[in-house]
């Protein structure tokens, strides 16, 4: 990591730009009051470090850290397509599921920023065991890990080719990776927002090569279906992830 700002710090400066600040999303939970990260997963080697301290000072600017997945979520709210909205859900898929939940104006980091793990939250409670030890999290059935188990460990991409290929195996789990997400829509919608406007804005990060089919509808429209609602009262958005909304949410880190 140091190694790359000092990359992007000597660009900056080649082309006369002044940096006023460092912001670095973190896959795992950030301890808003200390700015230490309490876990992450994915990074696991970052587990306790104050690494916003550790990199201001190294790079002599201010340095702010958070959850990746909040900071797209303030950068979504303030420059994307939650802008004029009150609140806003980002549900991003990836490896994980991660989420970003801004209500009435203000992000929910909950107690040491564990808000949002609606990736372990069970879309069904007696279904397949999750790596967390919980039962029918989300993250089994349409997280890329859990694609990737569910289809004996194939790649993710081969999974989504296959079923667009026509391959029933793989279809269904694609199906079953759609309804899931629509069950945790629906969740989303019905618990937090109830008949209120709002925006829940589906991140599909690792899917952006050859995931069109997590894009159909149907799945997600027949869960509300389920629920009771003929005409689904949300604004679902699928965004590709891309590297400037990556930049916007480590621009928001300073700004907010
Ligand atoms: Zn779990």
């Amino acid at each position: 990591m140091t190694a790359l700002l000092e990359r992007v710090l000597g660009r900056a400066a080649g082309q006369g730009l002044t940096v006023g600040a460092i912001g670095v999303g973190v896959p795992g939970s950030v301890d808003p009051t200390t700015g230490v990260i309490v876990e992450s997963h994915h990074t696991p080697e970052l587990t306790g470090h104050h690494l916003g301290r550790a990199l201001g000072a190294r790079f002599a600017l201010p340095a702010f850290v958070d959850n990746d997945v909040n900071a797209l979520a303030l950068s979504e709210w303030m420059f994307g397509l939650g802008r004029g909205t009150d609140s806003l859900v980002v549900l991003a898929t990836g490896t994980g599921i991660g989420a970003g939940i801004v209500l009435d104006g203000r992000l929910v980091r909950g107690g040491a920023g564990y808000a949002g793990e609606l990736g372990h939250a069970p879309v069904r409670f007696d279904g397949r065991s999750c790596w967390c030890g919980g039962r029918g999290c989300l993250v089994v059935y349409a997280s890329g890990r859990g694609i990737s188990e569910a289809a004996g460990g194939r790649a993710v991409p081969l999974v989504f080719q296959a079923a667009t290929a026509g391959d029933a195996a793989a279809s269904a789990i694609v199906d079953e990776a759609c309804d899931a997400l629509g069950a945790m829509i629906g969740t989303i919608v019905g618990g937090v927002f109830v008949l209120e406007a709002l925006s829940v804005i589906l991140q599909v990060a690792s899917f952006k090569l050859t995931g069109r089919r997590i894009f159909r509808m149907a799945p997600l429209h027949h869960h509300f279906e389920l629920i009771g609602w003929s005409e689904p009262k949300v604004i679902t958005r699928f965004v590709i992830a891309g590297i400037v909304f990556g930049l916007f949410s480590l621009t928001t880190l300073k700004l907010r």
